[in-house]
């Protein structure tokens, strides 16, 4: 299978109201979306780490999924596209490191064009097994602001513009 090498992996950022709310941050690599939950969610201020669980990898179809997750499945409860758009690797160079095995390396660079997150981000994996936890940090550069919070004054989907109780009261199931 021949590489897309112009097209650009995307990134998606899915607010979602489960057991409790957290961000799942999820980039394209080798064709799944690779998977972080964010408890807090991104930020833009470079002295902010947050914590990122990965996660199973998701279908690359998943990126646009919003909506309801029904009670007893895997996920239950709401999903809004918070924010989407394309990245990049910023190890360039022909003999610099694929973003798949920077993660693997539990060291990653990237530099995300998103409608809310732009700029660079490192994802720093800082313990393995069970539980692979990484932390999510800016990265200091141009796109970094210590003064904007769009996690809260953004909440909305970048999508449809829909709150999370909005699609919740759209797209939950009838009830007979
Ligand atoms: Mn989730």
């Amino acid at each position: 299978m021949s590489q897309q090498k112009d097209k650009q992996p995307i990134f998606v950022i899915q607010k979602h109201d489960a057991t409790s709310l957290h961000y799942d941050f999820r980039i394209e690599v080798d064709g799944v979306l690779v998977s972080w939950a964010v408890p807090k969610g991104p930020s833009t201020d470079p002295s902010d780490k947050r914590l990122a669980m990965q996660m199973d990898d998701h279908d690359l179809d998943y990126a646009n999924f919003e909506g309801v997750i029904p009670e007893g499945e895997y996920g239950a409860g709401t999903v809004l596209v918070w924010d989407q758009g394309t990245y990049r690797n910023l190890k360039e160079g022909s003999d610099a490191p694929s973003v798949a095995q920077q993660i693997e390396d539990g060291h990653a660079t990237i530099w995300l064009e998103g409608n809310k997150i732009s700029g660079g981000y490192s994802l720093i994996r800082i313990a393995t097994g069970e539980d692979e936890r990484w932390l999510l940090v800016k990265m200091d550069d141009d796109e970094a602001d210590a003064r904007r919070n769009p996690v809260s004054t953004e909440p909305d989907s970048v999508k449809t513009g829909r709150s999370l109780d909005e699609i919740r009261e759209e797209e939950a199931p009838e009830d007979d």
